[in-house]
Protein backbone atom coordinates (compact mmCIF):
# COMPACT_ATOMS: atom_id res chain seq x y z
CA UNK A 1 0.00 0.00 0.00
CA UNK A 2 1.00 3.50 -0.78
CA UNK A 3 0.89 5.94 1.06
CA UNK A 4 1.21 9.93 0.36
CA UNK A 5 2.59 12.86 3.13
CA UNK A 6 -1.13 13.85 3.68
CA UNK A 7 -1.57 10.49 5.00
CA UNK A 8 -4.04 9.73 1.84
CA UNK A 9 -4.16 6.45 -0.10
CA UNK A 10 -2.05 6.39 -2.78
CA UNK A 11 -3.64 4.08 -6.57
CA UNK A 12 -0.86 4.52 -9.00
CA UNK A 13 0.82 7.91 -8.77
CA UNK A 14 -2.65 9.77 -7.87
CA UNK A 15 -3.97 10.50 -4.56
CA UNK A 16 -6.92 8.63 -3.56
CA UNK A 17 -9.10 11.10 -1.82
CA UNK A 18 -8.51 13.71 -4.51
CA UNK A 19 -9.94 10.92 -6.71
CA UNK A 20 -12.96 10.72 -4.74
CA UNK A 21 -13.18 14.61 -4.67
CA UNK A 22 -13.17 14.97 -8.22
CA UNK A 23 -15.27 12.18 -9.92
CA UNK A 24 -17.61 11.45 -6.76
CA UNK A 25 -18.06 8.23 -4.73
CA UNK A 26 -19.01 5.52 -5.29
CA UNK A 27 -16.19 5.25 -7.59
CA UNK A 28 -14.21 2.39 -9.21
CA UNK A 29 -10.62 2.98 -9.54
CA UNK A 30 -8.35 0.35 -11.85
CA UNK A 31 -4.23 0.43 -11.48
CA UNK A 32 -3.73 -0.30 -15.59
CA UNK A 33 0.12 -1.18 -14.10
CA UNK A 34 -1.34 -3.76 -11.89
CA UNK A 35 -3.19 -5.82 -14.56
CA UNK A 36 -0.10 -5.60 -16.63
CA UNK A 37 2.17 -6.98 -14.06
CA UNK A 38 -0.08 -9.24 -13.18
CA UNK A 39 -0.57 -10.76 -16.72
CA UNK A 40 3.38 -10.88 -16.88
CA UNK A 41 3.56 -12.56 -13.98
CA UNK A 42 1.18 -15.40 -14.98
CA UNK A 43 2.16 -15.86 -18.55
CA UNK A 44 6.28 -15.50 -17.88
CA UNK A 45 5.72 -18.49 -15.50
CA UNK A 46 3.91 -20.79 -17.88
CA UNK A 47 5.60 -19.41 -20.68
CA UNK A 48 9.17 -19.60 -19.54
CA UNK A 49 8.42 -23.72 -19.07
CA UNK A 50 6.14 -24.74 -21.99
CA UNK A 51 6.51 -22.81 -24.70
CA UNK A 52 2.94 -23.74 -26.22
CA UNK A 53 1.32 -21.52 -24.11
CA UNK A 54 -1.59 -19.09 -23.99
CA UNK A 55 -3.88 -17.55 -21.97
CA UNK A 56 -7.30 -16.44 -22.72
CA UNK A 57 -8.16 -14.03 -20.08
CA UNK A 58 -11.96 -15.10 -18.65
CA UNK A 59 -13.17 -11.35 -19.31
CA UNK A 60 -17.17 -12.01 -17.01
CA UNK A 61 -14.06 -10.94 -14.08
CA UNK A 62 -14.35 -7.19 -15.61
CA UNK A 63 -15.70 -6.44 -18.97
CA UNK A 64 -14.64 -3.06 -19.28
CA UNK A 65 -13.60 -2.32 -23.05
CA UNK A 66 -10.31 -0.34 -21.77
CA UNK A 67 -9.42 -3.28 -19.76
CA UNK A 68 -9.96 -5.54 -22.45
CA UNK A 69 -7.74 -3.27 -24.47
CA UNK A 70 -4.94 -3.84 -22.53
CA UNK A 71 -5.34 -7.15 -22.63
CA UNK A 72 -5.25 -7.10 -26.13
CA UNK A 73 -2.08 -5.24 -25.93
CA UNK A 74 -0.28 -8.10 -23.50
CA UNK A 75 -1.43 -10.52 -26.55
CA UNK A 76 -4.28 -12.43 -24.30
CA UNK A 77 -7.04 -14.15 -25.92
CA UNK A 78 -10.38 -14.32 -24.11
CA UNK A 79 -12.92 -16.91 -22.87
CA UNK A 80 -16.57 -15.52 -23.25
CA UNK A 81 -19.55 -16.61 -22.02
CA UNK A 82 -22.14 -15.33 -23.53
CA UNK A 83 -22.94 -13.17 -26.79
CA UNK A 84 -22.11 -10.05 -25.18
CA UNK A 85 -18.78 -10.45 -24.33
CA UNK A 86 -17.78 -12.10 -27.61
CA UNK A 87 -19.48 -8.71 -28.84
CA UNK A 88 -16.88 -6.56 -26.75
CA UNK A 89 -13.94 -8.75 -27.64
CA UNK A 90 -14.59 -7.95 -30.80
CA UNK A 91 -14.63 -4.87 -29.89
CA UNK A 92 -11.69 -3.94 -28.54
CA UNK A 93 -10.14 -5.70 -31.21
CA UNK A 94 -9.35 -9.62 -30.91
CA UNK A 95 -9.44 -11.42 -33.57
CA UNK A 96 -12.44 -14.06 -33.68
CA UNK A 97 -9.59 -16.98 -33.56
CA UNK A 98 -8.64 -15.53 -30.53
CA UNK A 99 -11.78 -16.08 -28.63
CA UNK A 100 -13.45 -19.09 -27.17
CA UNK A 101 -16.83 -19.24 -26.32
CA UNK A 102 -17.70 -21.27 -23.77
CA UNK A 103 -21.50 -21.06 -23.30
CA UNK A 104 -23.95 -22.50 -20.55
CA UNK A 105 -27.55 -23.36 -21.55
CA UNK A 106 -26.97 -21.63 -24.59
CA UNK A 107 -30.09 -20.75 -27.20
CA UNK A 108 -29.42 -21.23 -30.96
CA UNK A 109 -29.59 -18.01 -32.08
CA UNK A 110 -26.70 -17.39 -29.34
CA UNK A 111 -24.66 -20.68 -30.89
CA UNK A 112 -26.08 -19.17 -34.71
CA UNK A 113 -23.84 -15.28 -33.05
CA UNK A 114 -20.94 -17.07 -32.50
CA UNK A 115 -20.48 -19.21 -35.30
CA UNK A 116 -21.10 -15.68 -37.36
CA UNK A 117 -18.62 -14.39 -35.24
CA UNK A 118 -16.19 -17.01 -36.04
CA UNK A 119 -15.34 -17.91 -32.72
CA UNK A 120 -13.97 -21.48 -31.74
CA UNK A 121 -17.04 -22.96 -29.35
CA UNK A 122 -16.28 -24.84 -26.16
CA UNK A 123 -19.55 -27.41 -26.02
CA UNK A 124 -20.90 -27.76 -22.63
CA UNK A 125 -23.95 -29.94 -23.72
CA UNK A 126 -24.62 -33.07 -26.32
CA UNK A 127 -27.57 -31.27 -26.64
CA UNK A 128 -25.49 -28.27 -27.57
CA UNK A 129 -23.71 -30.20 -30.15
CA UNK A 130 -26.34 -31.68 -32.06
CA UNK A 131 -28.31 -28.01 -32.32
CA UNK A 132 -25.05 -26.69 -33.26
CA UNK A 133 -24.39 -29.20 -35.60
CA UNK A 134 -27.48 -28.40 -37.48
CA UNK A 135 -27.30 -24.85 -38.02
CA UNK A 136 -23.86 -24.20 -39.34
CA UNK A 137 -21.52 -26.38 -41.69
CA UNK A 138 -19.55 -28.00 -39.20
CA UNK A 139 -16.94 -28.42 -41.08
CA UNK A 140 -16.00 -24.83 -40.72
CA UNK A 141 -16.67 -24.14 -36.96
CA UNK A 142 -13.82 -25.06 -34.65
CA UNK A 143 -15.16 -26.90 -31.67
CA UNK A 144 -13.72 -28.37 -28.15
CA UNK A 145 -15.88 -29.59 -25.17
CA UNK A 146 -15.98 -28.60 -21.71
CA UNK A 147 -15.95 -31.89 -19.50
CA UNK A 148 -16.88 -31.83 -15.95
CA UNK A 149 -13.69 -34.46 -14.75
CA UNK A 150 -15.27 -34.83 -10.59
CA UNK A 151 -12.47 -32.57 -9.51
CA UNK A 152 -14.30 -28.77 -8.40
CA UNK A 153 -12.46 -26.54 -5.62
CA UNK A 154 -13.48 -23.16 -4.90
CA UNK A 155 -13.77 -20.25 -2.37
CA UNK A 156 -17.31 -20.61 -1.76
CA UNK A 157 -19.87 -23.41 -2.69
CA UNK A 158 -21.12 -21.20 -5.94
CA UNK A 159 -17.88 -21.04 -7.62
CA UNK A 160 -17.10 -24.42 -7.73
CA UNK A 161 -17.76 -25.56 -11.09
CA UNK A 162 -16.54 -29.15 -11.14
CA UNK A 163 -18.13 -32.53 -9.56
CA UNK A 164 -21.23 -34.43 -9.25
CA UNK A 165 -23.10 -30.98 -8.14
CA UNK A 166 -22.07 -28.84 -10.83
CA UNK A 167 -24.45 -27.69 -13.56
CA UNK A 168 -21.19 -27.44 -16.28
CA UNK A 169 -19.56 -29.58 -18.70
CA UNK A 170 -20.16 -33.30 -20.10
CA UNK A 171 -19.82 -35.93 -17.65
CA UNK A 172 -16.70 -37.72 -18.13
CA UNK A 173 -18.18 -41.06 -18.97
CA UNK A 174 -19.77 -39.54 -21.97
CA UNK A 175 -16.64 -37.56 -23.31
CA UNK A 176 -16.08 -40.57 -25.90
CA UNK A 177 -19.81 -40.04 -27.14
CA UNK A 178 -19.56 -36.41 -27.54
CA UNK A 179 -16.20 -36.47 -29.33
CA UNK A 180 -17.24 -39.52 -31.92
CA UNK A 181 -20.36 -37.65 -32.32
CA UNK A 182 -18.58 -34.57 -33.34
CA UNK A 183 -16.32 -36.61 -35.51
CA UNK A 184 -18.85 -38.16 -37.26
CA UNK A 185 -20.70 -34.49 -37.91
CA UNK A 186 -17.64 -33.24 -39.25
CA UNK A 187 -16.67 -30.72 -37.27
CA UNK A 188 -12.94 -29.09 -36.86
CA UNK A 189 -12.27 -30.60 -33.56
CA UNK A 190 -9.47 -28.37 -31.85
CA UNK A 191 -9.00 -29.49 -27.79
CA UNK A 192 -10.83 -30.46 -24.45
CA UNK A 193 -11.14 -28.26 -21.49
CA UNK A 194 -12.18 -28.01 -18.09
CA UNK A 195 -12.72 -25.37 -15.45
CA UNK A 196 -13.53 -26.74 -11.73
CA UNK A 197 -13.49 -23.22 -9.50
CA UNK A 198 -12.86 -20.02 -8.91
CA UNK A 199 -10.35 -18.59 -5.96
CA UNK A 200 -8.33 -21.36 -5.57
CA UNK A 201 -5.31 -20.98 -3.59
CA UNK A 202 -3.84 -23.86 -3.53
CA UNK A 203 -1.98 -26.55 -6.28
CA UNK A 204 -3.73 -29.48 -5.83
CA UNK A 205 -6.89 -29.18 -7.30
CA UNK A 206 -5.00 -27.59 -10.29
CA UNK A 207 -2.69 -31.07 -10.58
CA UNK A 208 -5.63 -33.05 -9.92
CA UNK A 209 -7.51 -31.26 -12.81
CA UNK A 210 -4.97 -31.53 -15.08
CA UNK A 211 -4.43 -35.35 -14.12
CA UNK A 212 -8.07 -36.19 -15.00
CA UNK A 213 -8.57 -33.93 -18.11
CA UNK A 214 -5.28 -35.84 -19.95
CA UNK A 215 -6.47 -38.87 -19.07
CA UNK A 216 -10.32 -38.43 -20.23
CA UNK A 217 -8.03 -36.78 -23.40
CA UNK A 218 -6.28 -39.73 -23.67
CA UNK A 219 -9.13 -42.04 -23.51
CA UNK A 220 -10.87 -39.92 -26.20
CA UNK A 221 -7.63 -40.40 -28.62
CA UNK A 222 -7.17 -43.25 -28.95
CA UNK A 223 -10.92 -44.33 -29.19
CA UNK A 224 -11.98 -41.47 -31.63
CA UNK A 225 -8.73 -40.96 -33.38
CA UNK A 226 -8.70 -37.27 -32.42
CA UNK A 227 -5.13 -35.16 -31.95
CA UNK A 228 -5.71 -32.73 -29.99
CA UNK A 229 -4.49 -29.02 -30.39
CA UNK A 230 -5.06 -27.82 -27.19
CA UNK A 231 -5.65 -28.61 -23.64
CA UNK A 232 -7.56 -26.05 -21.40
CA UNK A 233 -7.32 -26.30 -17.77
CA UNK A 234 -9.28 -23.15 -17.61
CA UNK A 235 -9.43 -20.56 -14.34
CA UNK A 236 -9.65 -20.33 -10.89
CA UNK A 237 -6.09 -18.75 -9.79
CA UNK A 238 -7.07 -17.41 -6.23
CA UNK A 239 -5.45 -14.11 -4.74
CA UNK A 240 -5.50 -12.86 -1.43
CA UNK A 241 -8.54 -11.08 0.31
CA UNK A 242 -7.17 -10.62 3.76
CA UNK A 243 -3.81 -8.84 4.28
CA UNK A 244 -2.96 -12.23 6.41
CA UNK A 245 -3.35 -14.37 3.79
CA UNK A 246 -0.27 -15.80 0.98
CA UNK A 247 -0.03 -15.10 -2.48
CA UNK A 248 -0.75 -17.57 -4.99
CA UNK A 249 3.08 -18.80 -4.93
CA UNK A 250 2.56 -18.86 -9.10
CA UNK A 251 6.08 -19.84 -9.93
CA UNK A 252 5.69 -23.13 -7.59
CA UNK A 253 2.10 -23.55 -9.34
CA UNK A 254 2.87 -23.01 -12.96
CA UNK A 255 6.04 -25.63 -11.95
CA UNK A 256 4.22 -28.26 -10.54
CA UNK A 257 1.27 -27.43 -13.63
CA UNK A 258 4.08 -28.30 -16.26
CA UNK A 259 6.06 -30.72 -14.45
CA UNK A 260 2.24 -32.75 -14.50
CA UNK A 261 1.21 -31.79 -17.99
CA UNK A 262 4.10 -32.85 -19.85
CA UNK A 263 4.39 -36.05 -18.02
CA UNK A 264 1.03 -37.12 -18.50
CA UNK A 265 1.15 -35.83 -22.24
CA UNK A 266 4.54 -38.32 -22.57
CA UNK A 267 2.92 -41.05 -21.45
CA UNK A 268 -0.99 -40.36 -22.38
CA UNK A 269 0.79 -40.06 -25.76
CA UNK A 270 -0.71 -36.55 -26.51
CA UNK A 271 1.66 -35.34 -28.53
CA UNK A 272 2.83 -31.60 -27.72
CA UNK A 273 -0.50 -29.86 -27.65
CA UNK A 274 -1.17 -26.31 -26.70
CA UNK A 275 -1.41 -25.47 -23.08
CA UNK A 276 -4.57 -23.03 -22.05
CA UNK A 277 -5.19 -20.93 -18.77
CA UNK A 278 -7.91 -18.93 -18.57
CA UNK A 279 -7.50 -16.47 -15.26
CA UNK A 280 -9.73 -13.75 -14.77
CA UNK A 281 -9.88 -13.15 -11.06
CA UNK A 282 -5.84 -13.33 -11.17
CA UNK A 283 -5.28 -10.65 -13.43
CA UNK A 284 -7.78 -7.84 -12.88
CA UNK A 285 -8.70 -8.56 -9.03
CA UNK A 286 -6.22 -6.80 -6.80
CA UNK A 287 -6.33 -3.87 -9.81
CA UNK A 288 -9.20 -1.95 -8.48
CA UNK A 289 -10.68 -0.50 -5.34
CA UNK A 290 -13.77 1.26 -4.70
CA UNK A 291 -14.44 4.67 -3.18
CA UNK A 292 -17.59 5.22 -1.06
CA UNK A 293 -17.90 7.96 1.66
CA UNK A 294 -19.31 7.65 5.03
CA UNK A 295 -22.13 9.85 5.21
CA UNK A 296 -23.76 8.42 8.57
CA UNK A 297 -22.22 7.54 11.46
CA UNK A 298 -24.52 5.87 13.80
CA UNK A 299 -24.77 3.98 17.22
CA UNK A 300 -28.33 1.62 17.39
CA UNK A 301 -27.74 -1.68 19.12
CA UNK A 302 -23.86 -1.32 17.31
CA UNK A 303 -22.21 0.76 15.44
CA UNK A 304 -22.28 1.15 11.89
CA UNK A 305 -20.57 3.41 9.47
CA UNK A 306 -23.02 3.95 6.63
CA UNK A 307 -21.45 4.95 3.16
CA UNK A 308 -22.68 5.50 -0.39
CA UNK A 309 -22.37 1.70 -1.97
CA UNK A 310 -24.30 -1.09 -1.29
CA UNK A 311 -24.41 -4.29 -2.88
CA UNK A 312 -25.82 -3.02 -6.08
CA UNK A 313 -22.49 -1.62 -6.73
CA UNK A 314 -20.03 -4.43 -5.20
CA UNK A 315 -21.86 -7.72 -4.28
CA UNK A 316 -19.36 -10.03 -3.40
CA UNK A 317 -19.89 -9.72 0.55
CA UNK A 318 -23.49 -10.10 0.47
CA UNK A 319 -23.62 -13.10 -2.18
CA UNK A 320 -20.67 -15.36 -0.94
CA UNK A 321 -20.28 -13.53 2.36
CA UNK A 322 -16.60 -12.34 1.25
CA UNK A 323 -13.83 -10.63 3.18
CA UNK A 324 -12.76 -6.96 1.14
CA UNK A 325 -10.12 -5.66 3.06
CA UNK A 326 -10.98 -1.59 3.55
CA UNK A 327 -8.37 1.33 4.20
CA UNK A 328 -9.65 4.50 5.65
CA UNK A 329 -8.14 6.72 2.52
CA UNK A 330 -7.91 9.76 4.17
CA UNK A 331 -6.45 8.23 7.54
CA UNK A 332 -4.44 5.52 5.59
CA UNK A 333 -1.46 5.90 8.34
CA UNK A 334 -3.74 5.88 11.56
CA UNK A 335 -4.00 2.82 13.67
CA UNK A 336 -7.23 0.74 13.96
CA UNK A 337 -8.40 1.89 17.30
CA UNK A 338 -12.15 0.91 16.87
CA UNK A 339 -14.84 -2.23 15.60
CA UNK A 340 -17.48 -1.33 13.72
CA UNK A 341 -19.48 -2.62 11.01
CA UNK A 342 -19.41 -1.16 7.69
CA UNK A 343 -23.16 -0.91 5.91
CA UNK A 344 -24.37 0.30 2.19
CA UNK A 345 -27.02 2.13 0.95
CA UNK A 346 -29.60 -0.34 0.23
CA UNK A 347 -32.90 -1.68 2.04
CA UNK A 348 -32.02 -4.64 2.20
CA UNK A 349 -30.46 -6.40 5.94
CA UNK A 350 -27.64 -8.22 4.01
CA UNK A 351 -26.28 -5.13 2.35
CA UNK A 352 -22.71 -4.77 4.72
CA UNK A 353 -19.72 -4.91 3.57
CA UNK A 354 -17.98 -5.48 6.82
CA UNK A 355 -18.75 -6.62 10.43
CA UNK A 356 -16.64 -5.72 13.00
CA UNK A 357 -14.09 -4.47 11.39
CA UNK A 358 -10.89 -2.80 13.03
CA UNK A 359 -10.67 0.84 11.31
CA UNK A 360 -9.20 4.15 12.42
CA UNK A 361 -11.76 6.31 14.16
CA UNK A 362 -14.22 6.83 11.74
CA UNK A 363 -16.22 10.05 10.63
CA UNK A 364 -18.86 11.21 8.50
CA UNK A 365 -16.85 12.39 5.49
CA UNK A 366 -14.39 9.80 5.09
CA UNK A 367 -13.22 7.99 2.11
CA UNK A 368 -13.13 4.10 2.50
CA UNK A 369 -11.12 2.22 -0.24
CA UNK A 370 -12.77 -1.09 -0.79
CA UNK A 371 -9.81 -3.15 -1.52
CA UNK A 372 -9.40 -5.85 -4.19
CA UNK A 373 -12.67 -5.15 -6.23
CA UNK A 374 -11.92 -5.61 -10.08
CA UNK A 375 -13.11 -8.90 -10.91
CA UNK A 376 -16.61 -9.88 -10.47
CA UNK A 377 -17.19 -6.16 -8.76
CA UNK A 378 -18.70 -3.92 -11.14
CA UNK A 379 -19.58 -6.96 -13.58
CA UNK A 380 -22.20 -8.02 -11.08
CA UNK A 381 -23.41 -4.47 -10.33
CA UNK A 382 -27.12 -3.61 -10.88
CA UNK A 383 -29.61 -0.78 -10.38
CA UNK A 384 -30.96 -2.71 -7.40
CA UNK A 385 -32.72 -0.15 -5.19
CA UNK A 386 -32.74 2.19 -8.60
CA UNK A 387 -29.76 3.39 -7.49
CA UNK A 388 -27.36 4.61 -10.97
CA UNK A 389 -24.23 2.16 -11.29
CA UNK A 390 -20.86 4.10 -10.51
CA UNK A 391 -18.16 6.08 -12.84
CA UNK A 392 -14.45 3.35 -13.54
CA UNK A 393 -11.47 5.45 -13.71
CA UNK A 394 -8.26 4.11 -14.96
CA UNK A 395 -4.92 5.53 -13.39
CA UNK A 396 -2.04 5.00 -15.08
CA UNK A 397 0.84 6.54 -13.42
CA UNK A 398 0.08 9.88 -12.57
CA UNK A 399 -2.80 10.03 -15.54
CA UNK A 400 -6.39 9.43 -14.84
CA UNK A 401 -9.18 8.66 -17.45
CA UNK A 402 -12.79 8.12 -17.11
CA UNK A 403 -13.68 4.68 -18.71
CA UNK A 404 -17.09 4.39 -17.65
CA UNK A 405 -19.37 7.43 -17.12
CA UNK A 406 -21.26 7.44 -13.96
CA UNK A 407 -24.95 6.27 -14.54
CA UNK A 408 -27.61 9.32 -13.91
CA UNK A 409 -31.32 8.87 -12.61
CA UNK A 410 -32.38 9.31 -15.89
CA UNK A 411 -30.67 6.03 -17.45
CA UNK A 412 -32.53 4.23 -14.89
CA UNK A 413 -36.05 4.58 -17.08
CA UNK A 414 -33.67 3.90 -20.20
CA UNK A 415 -35.85 1.10 -22.24
CA UNK A 416 -38.51 1.26 -19.96
CA UNK A 417 -42.00 1.78 -21.75
CA UNK A 418 -45.41 3.25 -20.33
CA UNK A 419 -48.46 1.46 -21.65
CA UNK A 420 -50.44 4.18 -23.86
CA UNK A 421 -53.46 3.35 -21.39
CA UNK A 422 -51.25 3.96 -18.27
CA UNK A 423 -51.07 7.35 -19.91
CA UNK A 424 -53.11 10.58 -18.71
CA UNK A 425 -55.63 10.66 -21.17
CA UNK A 426 -55.06 7.35 -22.80
CA UNK A 427 -57.72 5.29 -24.16
CA UNK A 428 -58.46 2.68 -21.35
C1 LIG B 1 -15.31 -17.76 -14.72
C2 LIG B 1 -14.53 -18.62 -15.62
C3 LIG B 1 -13.13 -18.57 -15.60
C4 LIG B 1 -12.33 -17.66 -14.70
O1 LIG B 1 -12.41 -17.89 -13.36
P1 LIG B 1 -11.42 -17.07 -12.37
O2 LIG B 1 -11.71 -17.65 -11.05
O3 LIG B 1 -11.80 -15.64 -12.45
O4 LIG B 1 -10.05 -17.30 -12.84
C5 LIG B 1 -12.45 -19.36 -16.50
N1 LIG B 1 -13.10 -20.18 -17.36
C6 LIG B 1 -14.44 -20.25 -17.40
C7 LIG B 1 -15.10 -21.16 -18.37
C8 LIG B 1 -15.20 -19.49 -16.53
O5 LIG B 1 -16.53 -19.59 -16.56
Amino acid sequence: MKINEKGHLVIGEVDAVELAEKYDTPLYVIDENKIRENYRRIYNAFKKRYDKFKILYACKANTNIAIMKILNDEGSGIDAVSPGEIYIALVAGFKPEEILFTGNNVRNDELEFAVESGVMINIDSISQLKRLSKLCNPEEVEISFRINPLVGAGHHEHCITGGEMSKFGIAEKDAVKAYSMAKNLGFKIKGIHCHIGSGILDPSPFLMAVDALTKIAERVSKEVGIEFEFIDIGGGFGIPYKPEEPELNIENLAKKIIEVFKERCDEYNLGNPWLYIEPGRYIVGNAACLLTRVNTIKKSYRKFAGVDAGFNTLIRPAMYGSYHHIIVANKANEEPCEKIDIAGNLCESGDIFARDRELPKLEEGDILAIMDAGAYCFSMSSQYNSRPRPAEVLVKDDKVSIIRERESIIDLLDKQVIPARLLKGGKK
